[in-house]
């Protein structure tokens, strides 16, 4: 068994220690949570509650504390992708609801399985997902300051591999703050999130970069064509260099390789491998 998570990029880590020390220590309380939840459920389970828990934290930029678009309008993106089953299901720019990882979730019983905007706020409202709203105070002064010059990305991902040897993975965001209303991020696609019975990928960064590098569902293509997953994440990562893709990856293998890489300073990312917790 094997979990690992990502708290998108901290840019603030020059100027702010304190949020980078707590963002951390977030992270390492989550993955110990999440690998507790892994022992008694399956991988696609863990995914989407450690996923909610990241969510929850008004540190990161998914749910709750999520980045405010150019409009004013918070706007959420969330998928899930079981690798048993190769389902892959989300909701792009839904509004005013607290988890969109666990519409997710809910969609994965459903053909039409991924919605975007009402439509998919509509299905939430069907479904019992009330009204929420995931602004918080700083999301709020930073928009008023316009602090749009410098990219502030804290999406949130995790891969989990369980004790049946089956992969998932889960991406949730709030965007890169500032964007046009109906861009579509990343992390509801395959270029953000993907998983098979090989490997998991979950990425952060520029949604366009990773759309452009097809990130996810690259590796994990090279990973089930044979290749070691350090070698796929490192030469997909080299494809993006010639635009210079702003990247970040984690990444299991079914037979347990675990993984993470950033094109820029700094990814923060936890693990639990067997047990034993290693982060940066
Ligand atoms: N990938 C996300 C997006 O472009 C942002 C992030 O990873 O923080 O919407």
């Amino acid at each position: 068994m094997k979990i690992i998570i990502h708290g998108g990029f901290f840019s603030e880590s020059n100027t702010n220690y304190e949020v980078k020390v707590a963002k951390q220590q977030a992270l390492t309380d989550i993955v110990k949570q999440g690998y507790e939840y892994l022992r008694t459920h399956t991988a696609l389970e863990t995914v989407t509650y450690t996923t909610s828990l990241l969510e929850d934290c008004d540190l990161f930029n998914a749910g709750t504390g999520s980045q405010i678009q150019s409009d004013g309008k918070i706007r959420l993106s969330a998928s899930l992708m079981d690798g048993v089953t190769s389902k892959f299901s989300g909701v792009i720019n839904i509004e005013d609801v607290k988890n969109p990882i666990l519409i997710a979730q809910k969609l994965m019983g459903y053909d039409d399985r991924v919605l975007s905007g009402n439509g998919a706020q509509v299905f939430a409202r069907e479904n019992g997902f009330d009204h929420y709203n995931p602004e918080t105070p700083q999301r709020r002064q930073e928009y008023e300051q316009k602090l749009h010059d410098s990219i502030r990305l804290g999406t949130v991902g995790c891969v989990a591999l369980d004790a049946q040897g089956n992969l998932a993975a889960a991406t949730s965001t709030g965007g890169k703050g500032f964007e046009i209303p109906g861009r579509v991020s990343d992390s509801a696609t395959v270029a953000g999130n993907y998983a098979n019975g090989f490997a998991g990928i979950s990425c952060t960064g520029v949604g366009e970069d990773i759309v452009s590098g097809a990130i996810a569902a690259k590796i994990v293509t090279r990973v089930t064509d044979g290749m070691k997953l350090q070698l796929a994440v490192e030469k997909t990562l080299t494809e993006v260099q010639p635009f210079d893709g702003f990247v970040g990856i984690i990444g299991l293998t079914a037979n347990g390789e675990v993984y993470h890489a950033d094109t820029h300073p700094y990814m923060v990312w936890a693990c639990y491998d067997e047990g034993v917790e290693v982060f940066s």
